[in-house]
């Protein structure tokens, strides 16, 4: 957390016309830590649980510039009473990533309705995970992936732990930054010098090769990851088991199986003639 909030410091203080916005994405809750509920357009509200209980701890006791402390401070409580509030479970290890993504996704487009006419917004998303991928959020997050690619808004991502194949095609579709860090102890750095940069300054940088995209798929049946499968060529839903009716979208299927009794109902309309492999 300290690596994070000394590159969301960084980003501020690089520019007054920066935004910034933590999203907390934990296994049972996603929540935003910054702003958090008392932090409104700009000015900390002084009223309420959290700043009235560490109003004194607020402010710059050394000197550091006051919003980065307050916001600091903010970040600090969320994340406390976000671990507080948490059952924990010993073998859940996924968070909600799909949905952490999509509400950052909602405040960009929040943030750029409130924007006066002629102000625009260049914004990305930098996922850190410590996490596992979870392939039951397949089709959520790719179709989070796909609104961000539609909203040219970048996603780039720093695994902390086990490389993550979701966040290796969200980087690739999106241009933006995969990065599997070598060591947890210099993460602030790889923050910062990979990761702060925004995409016009990164074309002058040398930064990590690109890695290999796992482009593997979550089967529709048993969110396994497949390298190969059945496609329904009527709604693109993937399969790692034959069947010979679509499960998604109920299309049924006349492909060359062993003769079965002769019907004389009519074709159903809409059928189609073969699976596709992919
Ligand atoms: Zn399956
Ligand atoms: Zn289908």
């Amino acid at each position: 957390m300290d690596a994070v909030m000394v590159m969301g410091n960084s980003h501020l203080a690089m520019s007054r016309k920066n935004r910034l916005a933590i999203i907390a994405s934990h296994s049972q809750e996603s929540r935003f830590l910054y702003p958090g509920k008392h932090w409104k357009m700009g000015s900390f509200v002084e009223s309420g649980d959290v700043s009235s209980a560490e109003s004194n701890s607020c402010g710059s006791k050394d000197g550091k510039y006051e919003l980065l402390a307050i916001g600091n401070d903010i970040i600090t409580e969320e994340i406390k009473d976000l671990m507080a509030k948490t059952e924990v479970r010993a073998q859940l290890t996924e968070t909600l990533l799909a949905g952490s993504l999509a509400k950052a996704l909602c405040y960009i487009y929040k943030v750029n309705k409130e924007l006066e006419v002629g102000q625009e917004l260049n914004s990305r998303i930098l996922v850190i995970k410590a996490a596992e991928d979870s392939a039951a959020q397949y089709m959520n997050f790719m179709n989070v992936i796909f609104a961000a690619q539609k909203q040219n808004i970048l996603i780039d991502a720093c695994v902390l732990d086990s490389e993550s194949g979701l966040l290796q095609q969200a980087s690739d579709i999106t241009g933006g930054l995969y990065l599997k860090i070598p060591q947890m102890l210099s993460l602030s750095q790889y923050l910062l010098w990979v990761f702060l940069p925004d995409p016009e300054q990164r074309s002058q940088l040398v930064l990590p090769p690109p890695v290999h995209v796992d482009y593997r798929a979550a089967c529709f049946c048993h969110r396994n990851l497949i390298e190969i499968g059945y496609v329904c060529s009527v709604c693109l839903s993937i399969f790692c088991n034959f069947s010979p009716i679509c499960t998604t979208c109920e299309t049924a299927f006349r492909i060359a199986l062993p003769p079965v009794m002769k019907t004389k109902k009519k074709k159903p309309k809409l059928s189609t003639q073969n699976y596709l492999t992919s």
